[in-house]
């Protein structure tokens, strides 16, 4: 590892006001990939800057791209924690495997990442709601016209100081069943964090938007009857006193929060299906009474409450349109294993 220390730090943000994801922290870490180098290089840290780039670099034109999102918090008694870092990066090599990018050694990025922490400690807000949000992500550099896997690759890892992901505290949000787009279809590359997946969702999205929803729930390509996930959550139902969610079909986005949900939710006596949701079951139970609660989960929020999902024109209302007991249960639970509250009975937490 090759450390290089900015000459001078940032001026620091007010840790009270710090919205999600707009400020970085004064180094990153870069890891060059070069095939005709004998593969990866060795690791280096350096002052946040900006990236040269030759203008035919591969990735900016064929979308060679992943990208990952964890968090590392400061706890109640001072230590710095990471929440499944190994499980993002695992997650990142499949991403990989899947847009023919090389792979890494998990336990590797976790050291790189380890020291990047180290140095960037005092970025790293304590505020319950807030933490230090972790963006690695890979392209391919190799600079060429002509669709084919490039030859080299950068692996980064930046930081964001970031503070509660809702402003207004945990309201719960309005969906609008998309009816026209797609996300992902089965042998597309709804399952790999890959930068054109969203690319390609933000159309339907500014079109809820302006229709005054705060996102689209996507349907199955195929049928467009099942329901799959939210922009950058997976989805979660409470049906009859039973949590149901999306099974993973290869669409959907393997969430580690959606695994820490079921697993948490799993140990306290719930029953979590895996299933097929049909967007009528959805519909029908509402009708019936029975559709208790919804939310989303995912790192940057991650329980979000849903009030209110609009199919075909008409409105499901959720609770009330507020954040149902099991919601609000399972919140405080992650949260606090995270965050060291609770045990970490499940061997999560990775301690900087
Ligand atoms: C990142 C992401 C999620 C959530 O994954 P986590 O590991 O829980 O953060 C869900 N869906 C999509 C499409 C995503 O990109």
């Amino acid at each position: 590892m090759k450390i290089k220390l900015a000459e001078q730090r940032k001026q620091k943000p007010d840790f009270s006001k710090l919205g999600f994801g707009k400020y970085f922290t004064d180094h990153l870490l870069v890891w060059e990939y070069d095939a005709d180098k004998g593969g990866w290089q060795e690791q280096r840290i350096e002052p946040y800057d900006d990236f040269k780039l030759d203008p035919a670099c591969c990735s900016l034109h064929y979308g060679q791209g992943i990208f990952e999102g964890l968090k590392a918090y400061k706890t109640e008694d001072g230590k710095v924690t990471m929440f499944r870092p190994r499980d993002n990066f695992e997650r990142m090599n499949r991403s990989a495997e899947r847009l023919c990018m090389a792979q890494f050694d998990v336990e590797e990025a976790v050291n790189g990442l380890v020291q990047l922490i180290k140095i960037e400690e005092e970025w790293i807000p304590a505020a319950e709601g807030t933490s230090l949000y972790i963006r690695p992500f890979m392209f391919g550099t190799e600079p060429f016209l002509g669709v084919h896997p490039s030859r080299r690759f950068l692996f980064t890892v930046i930081l964001s100081p970031v503070g509660s992901y809702y402003s207004g505290g945990l309201e719960p949000t309005r969906l609008i069943v998309e009816e026209h787009y797609t996300r992902a279809s089965q042998g597309g590359t709804g399952e790999a964090k890959c930068m054109g997946n969203y690319a390609a969702s933000l159309l339907a999205g500014e079109e809820a938007k302006k229709k005054g929803y705060d996102q689209v729930l996507w349907l199955d390509a195929e049928y467009k009857k099942y329901v799959t996930e939210v922009g950058s959550m997976n989805m979660m139902f409470v049906i009859d006193g039973k949590v149901v969610t999306p099974m993973l079909d290869g669409t959907i986005l393997r969430g580690i929060t959606r695994d820490s949900a079921i697993k948490v939710l799993k140990s306290a006596g719930y029953e979590v299906e895996e299933r097929k949701v049909e967007i009528e079951e959805l519909v029908s139970a509402a009708r019936d009474g029975l559709l208790e609660e919804a939310f989303g989960t995912g790192t940057a929020a991650v329980i979000s409450p849903v009030g209110a999902i609009t199919y075909k024109g008409s409105d499901i209302i959720i609770n009330g349109g507020k954040m149902g007991k099991i919601t609000s249960w399972l919140y405080d639970r992650i949260t606090g294993i995270q965050r060291g509250r609770y045990e970490d009975e499940f061997g999560w937490v990775k301690e900087v």
